[in-house]
């Protein structure tokens, strides 16, 4: 998987490829066909999971699910990670940006 950077304006989030306003300040609003995964390291119940990623994870392998996406998802995947609140990170991952 590989690691990518987006600019936040205005608390919005826009897909790489199409600009779709995948995230605002109330958290998913358009879901476009690049975006694939939507989750955060509070819990691992993802708010959006297209192709079951994190089914095969496993807590005894990994301490963390985006410890195992990272470890199995090929480059056609990208992660870009918010961490603007301190305590949680939101992932999301796109597909074939
Ligand atoms: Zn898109």
């Amino acid at each position: 998987m590989k690691i990518i950077n987006l600019e936040i304006e205005n608390e919005i989030i826009k897909c790489p490829k199409c600009f779709s306003e995948n995230i605002d300040e109330n958290g998913v609003k358009n879901v476009c066909e690049h975006l694939i995964f939507v989750g955060t390291s509070e819990s691992d119940e993802p708010e959006l999971d297209k192709e079951k990623l994190i089914s095969n994870y496993d807590i005894e392998k990994h301490e963390a699910y985006i410890d195992f996406l990272k470890e199995n998802l090929n480059d056609k995947y990208f992660l870009f990670t918010d961490s603007r609140t301190r305590q949680i990170d939101l992932y999301l991952i796109y597909k074939n940006i």
